[in-house]
């Protein structure tokens, strides 16, 4: 079997309600989307993470430019030596940020021909399933206004409860206050029910700030903090983790086994969160699984993109280990978005659904989803 070609899909979709996360307004949401297609009729498709600020142009253009002559004429099969080839031959000008998430896209795009190939599930490519299926915990409590906004937000997490979440994960880092405010607001809805929180500032904060958040926090026995301070700030992140109580979580913004092995290796997670269409895809999100496993630090993906990002998230979850074994140990959960974004529910005939408040990995061969063409017209950039 060999590469014949790649297609690439920019989309984007407009959102009739912008909202913010602490590093700006969201004001569309978008996807970088590819489609590698082989003589033997197998394609698969992969995406790039396009966070909710990134242009998706530019992992269009690394596919475009830099991945695709490195792939014509390969065989899909070869995911391992694929990847080398796309790291090694980028280094020079990627190792992180778009450049690995288009690298990312491609290797998705790979397993699923080679699950398509084989006729079983990525999960059973990366060794089996742990776990069929996953409790999702509910990312929202984005800012419409800005600030002030605990009653809404209060309300929001009573939202999710009616619809079957129990684990919802809080946007924070609009001002420490602020923070703190929307918090006890949310708290005091959901006072007895059955609901664990955690809390996300996408590194709005320095050291001291992130700390005195984090502090102030302590009374909501949070299942995780997440990216306290920037990514590059890797010795305040072992701080948190040594002066807080409650686990700190990071990694969206890392990249392949080579960054985690810096997170790692300072003992500066508990919790390490690749985003399997930013870190290098599911081939690099091997690497870290083994990586993480080593240092006792449990795997549990980050996932903001479109139906294609969530089957791969969840293929990801059902094969890794929990890094603590024990009769009743913690297990990864999915983080499900629930910002309004169609390119979840019209990208594929079966789009994620909750039953009774767990989702289901597919058995169906590759990432198991059938790719809505239509949808993709609709939304096509330029
Ligand atoms: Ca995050």
């Amino acid at each position: 079997m060999k590469i014949t070609d790649l297609a690439i899909h920019v989309l984007k979709s407009p959102l009739s309600e912008p909202f913010a996360f602490s590093q700006g307004w969201v004001r569309q949401r978008s996807a970088t989307l590819v489609e590698v297609l082989t003589d033997e009729g197998i394609s698969g498709w992969g995406e790039a993470f396009a966070q909710g600020l990134e242009p998706p142009e530019i992992a269009a253009t690394v596919i475009d430019k830099a991945l695709r002559p490195l792939l014509i004429g390969a065989d899909p099969l070869d995911t391992e030596v694929l990847w080398h080839r796309m790291y090694h031959m980028t280094r020079d000008y990627g190792r992180k940020g778009s450049v690995v998430a288009a690298i990312s896209a491609v290797d998705i795009a790979l397993w699923d021909i080679a699950g398509k190939f084989h006729g079983t599930p990525i999960y059973k490519l990366l060794g089996g399933a742990f776990r069929t299926r996953v409790q999702p915990y509910a990312t929202g409590f984005y800012r419409i206004k800005g600030r002030g906004e605990g009653q809404r937000l209060a309300e929001e997490a009573l939202r999710h409860f009616e619809a079957g979440f129990t684990l919802m994960k809080v946007k924070l880092g609009y001002g420490v206050e602020d923070d703190i405010a929307s918090m006890r607001e949310i708290g005091r809805a959901i006072q007895g029910k059955p609901i664990r929180l955690m809390v996300d500032t996408n590194h709005a904060y320095g050291r001291a700030e992130a700390l005195r958040l984090g502090r102030a926090l302590e009374e909501h026995d949070l299942r995780w903090y997440e990216e306290p301070v920037v990514p590059e700030d890797v010795a305040g992140y072992t701080e948190m983790r040594a002066k807080l109580s409650m686990p700190i979580a990071g990694g969206e913004n890392e990249h392949t086994l080579f960054g985690f092995r810096e997170l790692l290796a300072a003992g500066a997670v508990d919790i390490a969160q690749p985003d399997i269409g930013s870190c290098g895809g599911i081939t690099a999100a091997r690497h870290i699984m083994a990586l993480a496993q080593s240092h006792g630090v449990q795997v549990n993906p980050h996932v903001w993109g479109s139906a294609i990002a969530q089957a791969a998230s969840l293929h990801v979850i059902a094969a890794v280990p929990v890094a603590h074994h024990s009769l009743y140990p913690q297990e990864p959960v999915l983080e499900y978005d629930r910002s309004s974004h169609p390119f979840r529910r019209e990208l594929i005939q079966e789009p994620i659904e909750l039953v009774d408040g767990w989702v289901h990995v597919t058995d169906k061969p590759g990432l198991g989803i059938e790719v809505d063409r239509a949808t993709i017209d609709r939304y096509r950039a330029g």
